[in-house]
C-alpha cells in the first residue's frame, strides 16, 4: 500500500516537471530575451503579463564580456524578440551566440532584432572602429542607459517592439509604459534635486561607463583607469593618472563591481579620493533589483561620499 502510494506520488511528479517542460506556463507570453538586466526591467515594466523576460546577464558581469552558458543558447533559439544594448557593446559574446541559437527571428535586421540604441547620439566615437587595438567602444560610448532621460529612448524601443509584435496588446503595453514613464519621470526630478550637492564634482571610474550620467547630473568626469575602454593600464600610467587627480583634487574613484578593488583602492588612497563601489546594471551590488533602485543607489552612494568629505 505505501509503495503504492509512493509510486503514486512519483507519477504525479513527474508529470508535473515533464508538463512543466513540455508546457511551459507561460508558453502563451512573448518570449523575451535581454543580453543586460536594466533592459530586462524595461521589457518586464512594458511587457506586465504579457512577456517573459530573461536576461543573459545577472548584473555583475562586464557589460562587453558576459561569460557564455550553456543555458543561452536553447533560451535564445525559443526568443521571440532579442532586446540589445547596441553600439557593438555585445561584440563580444553576441554574435557567436546569435549563430548558436539557430533562430531566424532575433538575426540582425529581422524584427526580433531590437537594438536600444536606435535614436540615440552616442558619445566619444574613435575615429577608427578596429577592434584589433582593443577598444571595447568602436562605434561611441554604449552606456547611455546610465542616463535615465536616455534610458526613455531605450524604453520607446521596446515598446515600439512589442507592439509590432503583438499589435493585439498595442493597449496594455501603452498603459504599462505610461505608468513606468510616469514613475521614471518622478524619479528624475527626486535625482536631479538629490545631486545638487554633486555638481562639478570631479571623479574618475575604473571603465568608461559614465559619460552620459555625468552630462545629465552635472558632474566632471576626469578621466579612467583604463587606458582606453577595455585596454588596463600600465603602471606608469596609473602614477601620471595619479599625480593628474592630486593637482586636480579628484574627489571620487568609482569601482564598478566586475573590476577588482586593489587598483581603484590604491589609486583613492594615493591622492586622497573616496572610493566608492557603483553597479553599472541592476543586480550589480545587493538592492538594485530594478533600474530604479539602481539609480537610487548610485545617486545617494555619490552623494554620501561627497558630503562625508566635508
Ligand atoms: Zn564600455
Amino acid at each position: 500500500m505505501k509503495y503504492k502510494l509512493y509510486s503514486l506520488l512519483l507519477i504525479i511528479a513527474f508529470t508535473v516537471v515533464w508538463c512543466g517542460w513540455a508546457m511551459p506556463a507561460h508558453a502563451e507570453k512573448i518570449r523575451v530575451v535581454t543580453t543586460l538586466t536594466d533592459l530586462a526591467d524595461f521589457a518586464r515594466a512594458v511587457g506586465g503579463d504579457l512577456v517573459d523576460v530573461r536576461s543573459l546577464a545577472t548584473g555583475v558581469e562586464d557589460t562587453h564580456g558576459v561569460p557564455m552558458k550553456p543555458s543561452f543558447v536553447p533560451v535564445m533559439n525559443k526568443a521571440d524578440l532579442l532586446i540589445l544594448v547596441g553600439f557593438d557593446c555585445e561584440h563580444a559574446f553576441l554574435p557567436a551566440l546569435l549563430e548558436a541559437s539557430k533562430n531566424p527571428r532575433i538575426q540582425v535586421s529581422k524584427p526580433g532584432y531590437v537594438d536600444c540604441s536606435k535614436g540615440i547620439i552616442p558619445r566619444d566615437v574613435p575615429k577608427s572602429t578596429d577592434h584589433s587595438e582593443g577598444d571595447v567602444h568602436p562605434y561611441g560610448n554604449p552606456h547611455y542607459v546610465l542616463d535615465p532621460v536616455l534610458a526613455k529612448t531605450a524604453i520607446a524601443n521596446i515598446y515600439n517592439a512589442l507592439v509590432a509584435f503583438a499589435p493585439e496588446h498595442k493597449a496594455e503595453f501603452t498603459r504599462n509604459r505610461d505608468v513606468y514613464l510616469a514613475e521614471l519621470n518622478a524619479k528624475i526630478a527626486e535625482w536631479e534635486k538629490a545631486v545638487k550637492p554633486l555638481k562639478g564634482t570631479k571623479f574618475v571610474s575604473y571603465h568608461e561607463h559614465w559619460p552620459y550620467f555625468a552630462a545629465r547630473f552635472g558632474l566632471n568626469y576626469f578621466g579612467t583607469i583604463e587606458v582606453k575602454p577595455g585596454i588596463d593600464p600600465s603602471a606608469r600610467y596609473i602614477q601620471e593618472l595619479a599625480t593628474a587627480m592630486k593637482a586636480e583634487h579628484v574627489a571620487i574613484v568609482v569601482r564598478e563591481p566586475q573590476f577588482p578593488e586593489k587598483v581603484p583602492k590604491r589609486i583613492a588612497e594615493q591622492t586622497g579620493a573616496t572610493m566608492i563601489t557603483l553597479p553599472i546594471m541592476p543586480g550589480g551590488v545587493p538592492h538594485t533589483e530594478t533600474y530604479i533602485k539602481m539609480m537610487d543607489y548610485i545617486i545617494h552612494t555619490t552623494v554620501a561620499a561627497i558630503q562625508s568629505r566635508k
